[in-house]
């Protein structure tokens, strides 16, 4: 899987830059407490993320893809939300739940904070690879903001 690594990359970016364009063109805005949320996070342009609601979280089809995803478990049998840059997607029974949305939001600040895409996939995906998820620190990281943010 790791020699794979290098390969597999770009793909999941290129597919991972289709669907958070689509998210931005089809999503709706943040709701009011979702943006005071999205602040306290540390995102930074907060009225740029769309939230897009989704029956099921789309998986990519390219083959490859579809084969590596099973492999590291990147996305996990039934999630409940990806995100991809400033696009979210949320599973419909799960839309508008704050604390999974705030989850999402801290992801959106850690592809902010590192720099787009491609370097928030190489260091998710790295750390999925060889720690596991959901042991993954920008994994961990998510978990304990949502548990501060969200103590109500
Ligand atoms: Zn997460």
């Amino acid at each position: 899987m790791l020699g794979q690594f290098e390969t597999l990359l770009p793909l999941a970016a290129e597919w991972a830059a289709e669907e958070e364009a689509r998210i931005l063109r089809e999503g709706v805005p943040l709701a009011e407490q979702e943006i005071i949320d999205a602040k306290a996070i540390g995102v930074r342009e907060p009225e740029r993320v769309r939230l897009l609601q989704v029956d099921t979280i789309p998986t990519p089809r390219h083959p490859i893809l579809k084969a590596a995803t099973g492999a590291i478990r990147f996305l996990t049998s039934a999630p409940r939300g990806l995100t991809l840059g400033h696009g979210i997607f949320v599973r419909s029974d799960c839309w508008r739940d704050r604390s999974l949305v705030a989850h999402e939001l801290v992801h959106t600040a850690q592809y902010e904070r590192l720099g787009g895409i491609l370097p928030f996939l190489r260091k998710y995906l790295f750390e999925c690879v060889t720690i596991g998820y959901p042991e993954a620190p920008l994994e961990q990281e998510a978990i304990a903001v949502v548990t501060r943010i969200c103590v109500d």
